[in-house]
């Protein structure tokens, strides 16, 4: 006896609708005829994929809108603005805001993310409070991994390494740093990884974050990855530097991320509003060189770091949302492209993550999304609502959409209260 059955699901490496039968939390198989279930679904030729994987959000600084403006759009505004706002959060005030970001991103259908958390003397632990309780609240339907992030800079914020060492005995998954709020960046790369390998854990760096090539620490960080033999254990958001160079030191620098294997994630919602704020023409797109990753083997993410404060003045914490903009903010217009935005979102990021058995297969953790589109490329040209939400196997979300078209009814049935056409079912 399975779990749940989903029968008719079309899958993205698959012509013809498939039925996905689920138990213990897995895809027991795909195809064929599944059997009995507690639960049977008609997928009704909707596609099924993984489920979304966020690889780098900060839900507790989101939601900042109504307290914070900013004027300059600079990233120099932004973190004085929102370091200015931090003093007054308080565990409360950070959960409420988080849970509604995680709410969106579960309704959406992501389900695993990784969330940074700002540790530091304006906040102090928190953010670490609020999160850790937030993690076990949502762990039905979502993975939180926390990054006890260094957001104020490790050498300049005295007290914050003991801070972060506090925040990783208290259960943060990994550890978070940010060298150009240093300035010793290797430095603070250095601090970074002792904590890593003092705690065993990955490390995730927000790094050169600036029109031209001014740090390039990136190129630290491989070395470090390299002399701690944390080969795949390290990712670098925003990474919008490397894009500022010729192509051929591009490939140089592309070349050692993947021999040190480190993911690179993409922030577009946030790197296209702060990069070329000097510009008065022909402004910059300030993004990382997505499709030259992804040609050199270099899992790519891309992921919706804030949600409406002064670094992003937008936010849905959708993750299609990221695809549409680098559909067009990369130039990946081709349906073998928009695929691969697809894995942005989805598997790329869950092995920055280290998620195993992030798919459709046979023996793959159950954590699935069935979408109101046919083909995975439409996720990003169209970005169809989502019709269910697996995790560990078990339905998280179901949406159900109703649209009435009062404008098509005759005058005669528009008065007719509850006989308005519901579109979905057909006449
Ligand atoms: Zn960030």
């Amino acid at each position: 006896m399975h779990d749940l059955v989903l029968r008719g699901c079309r899958l993205p490496d698959r012509l013809e609708p498939a039925d996905v039968a689920i138990a213990g939390g897995r895809i027991v198989s795909v195809g064929g005829a599944a059997g009995a279930a507690r639960e049977t679904l008609d997928a009704g030729g909707r596609l099924l994929t993984p489920g979304l994987v966020e690889a780098h959000i900060h839900p507790d600084k989101a939601l900042l809108g109504d307290r914070v403006r900013a004027t300059a759009g600079t990233l120099e505004e932004a973190i004085r603005l929102t370091g200015e706002a931090k003093r007054a959060f308080t565990a409360d005030d950070i959960a409420a805001r988080a849970r509604r970001v995680l709410d969106l991103a579960v309704a959406a259908g992501t389900t695993a993310m990784r969330a940074h958390v700002e540790v530091d003397p304006l906040v102090g632990l928190a953010g670490m409070e609020a999160m850790l309780a937030l993690r076990r609240e949502y762990a039905p339907a979502l993975h939180v991994q926390l990054c006890a992030f260094a957001q104020e800079g490790i050498l300049g914020a005295p007290g914050t390494e003991g801070l972060l060492r506090r925040a990783l005995a208290m259960g943060a998954d990994l550890v978070g740093g940010c060298p150009y709020a240093d300035a010793d960046g290797p430095r603070h790369i250095e601090s970074v990884f002792a904590l890593a390998r003092e705690f065993g854990v990955d490390a995730d760096f927000h790094a050169d974050f600036f029109d031209e090539p001014d740090h390039l620490h990136v190129l630290e960080i491989a070395r470090q990855t390299l002399a701690a033999g944390w080969q795949g254990r390290v990712a670098v958001g925003h990474l919008t530097e490397l894009g500022a160079l010729p192509p051929a030191e591009q490939d140089a620098i592309v070349a050692r991320l993947a021999a040190a294997r480190i993911g690179v994630i993409s922030l577009p919602a946030t790197d296209l509003y702060l990069m070329g704020r000097r510009d008065a023409r022909n402004v910059r797109r300030g993004l990382a060189p997505i499709r030259r990753l992804l040609a050199g083997g270099v899992p790519v993410a891309l992921a919706t770091n804030n949600v409406r404060n002064p670094f992003t003045p937008v936010g849905t914490a959708d993750l299609a949302h990221m695809a549409f903009l680098a559909a067009v903010a990369a130039h990946m217009g081709t349906p073998e492209l928009l695929r691969e935005l697809v894995a942005c979102v989805t598997t790329h990021p869950a092995r920055i993550l280290g998620l195993r058995d992030h798919g459709c297969a046979p023996g793959d953790r159950a954590d699935l999304v069935l979408w109101e589109c046919a083909r995975p490329e439409e996720i990003v040209t169209a970005l169809p609502a989502r019709r269910l939400v697996v995790k560990g196997g078990r339905i998280t979300v179901e949406h159900e959409r109703r649209t009435v078209e009062r404008w098509r009814a005759s005058p005669a049935l528009s008065l007719r209260f509850g006989k308005a056409r519901n579109p979905d079912l057909g006449p």
